[in-house]
């Protein structure tokens, strides 16, 4: 019976799986932190978990743990594989158990993925973004695996975990035994389709054979490979009833192999983007189904559930930005969650840069034991002056910890360059996060004083004051920059400026690179679920194994120049895991991106550069400028001159290099400190 007073009905109804109940439809999904290598890992993971289960989540599933040695993602990544290592698994489960959660391990092999000399294969075929090419794996070797997958889950049960999930997705060791890609052998574990998924198959029979009938067994399977001899559809139906009749609880969908060049998580998919292909398989099984990725709210979520595109939604990321999300759910409180925005900046970007993983909008994400929240025993008056992210983020957490604040901010509107921001095609979800912090101002009676730039002496009876003043665009000298046609990057994305059909854009930087996304906005950037996958080019008919079909084109709205100076390649500094989208989406509307510019003058033609040593015209309507950001200290200037303390932050304190990831990050350091 679903719980009919709530909003969300079906995402609060339980999940009865006939030895275990859910307490809701919500599954924390897989993610690596890096908090597993960390020397105090254990403890540092028991208390990420805990607090996500004591937020109400109904069930959580490990980052990946490795089998063996060779099914290491990298070199001493966690690994589950003799009896001594199951104490400290035991410190995540007791946490999780206490805190009335229940949680699944997650067994990962990363087959050729694995980034070390020791990764196997089901053939010595490299993959695209590895530098180690794997060993194929012998028969005996083959079988040894399974056992290892077997043992590993065997020890998993030992240490107290409600279950395992069998990575079987994402291009990992069992997805290349499934795709004909990536499997080449000729002996019982290759060849026909029936022959590629015998080794899913011996791994969750022999799992349930050695854990019994009274563990959750979820396996994540691929539904959607996106790369080239994938999985047909047909394919992917009789894996699911195989695996179902191999004796899983639960199957979980996954999105996309990793070398695959769709994006499947960033923040431009859609919200709920491939709960299609969930939807594709119910029906085909009886066992419960969970739909997967850009699921971020919990009225989208049960959208997902209400259409009947699936029995249960995974969110990852969305538990790093708020570990109560299920909470605020339950009560009523939407407004009050810190809503992922998919960015991808602290979690993913992070780990792929082998540091711990947080979250831009929550930067006590995996620091649960570091960055604790303490209430203050002393109340202070605080003035925070900018409400950008820098000045939000510190205003809000100085009043929860009991401060009394004010909040002075020179516009009309809270955001600072966050609003601008947010005009960006597939940025909108930054609205969120203002969303967020405007909530919170009220929560914690942040006193907020718009349209106002204090003076030193309006700022001399406070105990604290907090400079977040941010940054203003850098204005570039050339000849002729003073013509109409030259703008800054925040007149034309505040609106007050237009541009013509063609545009040269200084400064190939993330502000550069949205610059160009924003516009060739005007031919309609991708609006519907349909539209992105024909833009990126999904056939979501399934006519070709992978799923993969020929990108839709357009004629580019703009005729558009992004340059830089340098003449290192450009976008190299944009994020690590999101940086290729950037770079491909502007390829494929026809930007010409040039490096190795000196900027000449603006004259009746537009903007005359030198090329590499060569004298060029560019014919352009508008000029914008993208040249990067200086530091606002106009209030910083007069309280020196005043002789007045106080803590710089975000723009403000150092305008190079600066995201909203720091800005945040800094205003709680200082408020966590004030
Ligand atoms: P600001 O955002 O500049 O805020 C400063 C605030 O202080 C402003 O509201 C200003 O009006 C106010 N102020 C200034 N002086 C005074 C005064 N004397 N009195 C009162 N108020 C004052 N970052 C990311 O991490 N990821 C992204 O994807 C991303 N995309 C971006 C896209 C665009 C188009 C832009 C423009 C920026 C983007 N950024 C992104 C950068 C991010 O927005 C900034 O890093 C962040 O806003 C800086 O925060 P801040 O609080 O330090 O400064
Ligand atoms: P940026 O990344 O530092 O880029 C500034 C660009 O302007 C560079 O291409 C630079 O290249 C050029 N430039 C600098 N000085 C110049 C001058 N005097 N004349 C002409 N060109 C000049 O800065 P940004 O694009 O303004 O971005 C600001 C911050 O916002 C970034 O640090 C970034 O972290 C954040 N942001 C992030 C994202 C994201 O997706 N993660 C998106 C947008 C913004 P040359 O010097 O070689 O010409
Ligand atoms: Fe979401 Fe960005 Fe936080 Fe990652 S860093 S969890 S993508 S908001």
């Amino acid at each position: 019976m679903k719980n009919k007073h709530s909003e969300f009905p079906h995402l609060l109804d339980p999940l009865d799986l006939g030895f275990i109940t859910l307490k809701n439809r919500i599954l924390m999904g897989s993610m690596h932190t890096g908090l597993e290598e960390e020397k105090d890992g254990f403890h540092r993971m028991a208390v990420y978990y805990a607090a996500r289960a004591q937020g109400g989540v109904g069930l959580i599933v490990t980052g990946g743990v490795a089998p063996n040695r060779s099914g290491w993602v990298a070199p001493f990544s966690l690994r589950l594989a003799k009896s001594s290592q199951v104490k400290e698994h035991r410190t995540i489960t007791d946490a999780v158990h206490e805190s009335g959660g229940k949680i699944c391990m997650q067994i990962l092999h990363a087959g050729r993925y694995g980034y070390h000399p020791l990764c196997v294969a089901p053939t010595a075929i490299k993959a695209p973004m590895n530098r180690f090419k794997p060993r194929a794996l012998s028969g005996r070797r083959v079988r040894s695996t399974i056992n290892d997958y077997i043992r590993c889950a065997s020890l998993a049960m030992e240490a107290g975990y409600d279950g395992v999930e069998i990575m079987g997705s994402e291009g990992y060791l069992i997805n290349q035994f499934i795709a004909k890609k990536t499997n080449l052998r000729e002996d019982e574990w290759g060849g026909d389709f029936v022959s590629r998924i015998r080794f899913a198959l011996e791994i969750v029979k022999g799992v349930r054979k050695a854990v019994g009938e009274k563990c959750i067994i979820i396996y994540r399977l691929s539904m959607l490979d996106l790369v080239k001899n994938g999985s047909t559809w047909d394919e992917i139906v009789l894996l699911a009833k195989e695996i179902e009749k191999a004796g899983a609880t639960i199957i979980n969908t996954g999105i996309g192999w990793h070398e695959a060049r769709i994006p499947t998580i960033a923040t431009m998919v859609p919200r709920a983007g491939f709960a299609w292909v969930t939807k594709r398989l119910m029906g085909e099984v009886k066992v419960p189904l969970v739909t997967t990725n850009r699921i971020n709210m919990p009225h989208v979520a049960e959208a997902v559930l209400a259409d009947g595109s699936a029995d249960m939604v995974s969110m990852a990321r969305p538990f790093l930005a708020d570990p109560d999300w299920t909470k605020k759910a339950k009560d009523g409180r939407v407004d009050e969650i810190n809503t992922c925005i998919g960015c991808n900046q602290a979690c993913l970007d992070h780990i792929f840069s082998r540091k711990t993983a947080t979250c831009l909008v929550n930067p006590r994400a995996c620091n649960e034991t570091t960055k604790v929240f303490v209430k203050t025993g002393v109340q202070k008056r605080v003035a925070v002056v900018g409400a950008g992210p820098a000045g939000l983020s510190c205003a809000v957490t100085a009043a929860a910890r009991g401060h009394k604040v004010i909040l002075f901010e020179a516009s009309m509107k809270i955001g600072g360059q966050f609003r601008l921001a947010r005009m960006i095609p597939g940025k909108d979800e930054f609205e969120e996060t203002l969303r967020y912090y405007s909530r919170q101002l009220k929560l914690h009676k942040v006193e907020v004083k718009r349209n106002t730039s204090p003076a030193p002496s309006e700022l001399k009876g406070f105990d604290e004051i907090v400079i977040s003043s941010g940054v203003k665009p850098r204005a570039i000298t050339i000849k002729g920059g003073e013509k109409d046609c030259v703008s800054l990057y925040s007149d034309v994305l505040s609106g007050e400026k237009s541009v013509g059909s063609r545009v040269a854009i200084i400064g190939a930087g993330g502000i550069g690179f949205d610059m160009a996304a924003f516009l060739l906005h005007d031919q309609g950037g991708p609006e519907t679920v349909e539209d992105f996958m024909a833009q990126w080019g999904v056939d979501m008919s399934y006519a070709e194994a992978g799923g993969l079909g020929a990108p839709h084109k357009d004629k580019p709205a703009r005729e558009i120049y992004l340059l830089q100076r340098k003449k290192t390649k450009p976008g190299a500094g944009l994020g690590k895991t999101t940086g290729w989208i950037h770079r491909s989406l502007l390829k494929k509307n026809g930007v010409k991106i040039l490096n190795g510019v000196e900027y000449l003058a603006v004259n009746d033609k537009g903007l005359l550069i030198n090329h590499f040593g060569k004298e060029m015209q560019l014919e352009v309507d508008d000029i914008v400028v993208c040249a990067g950001q200086v530091s606002v200290l106009d209030l910083k200037n007069e309280l020196d001159k005043e002789k007045m303390e106080y803590h710089l932050i975000g723009g403000a304190l150092k305008a190079g290099e600066l995201d909203a990831k720091r800005a945040i990050a800094q205003g709680m350091e200082v408020a966590d400190q004030i």
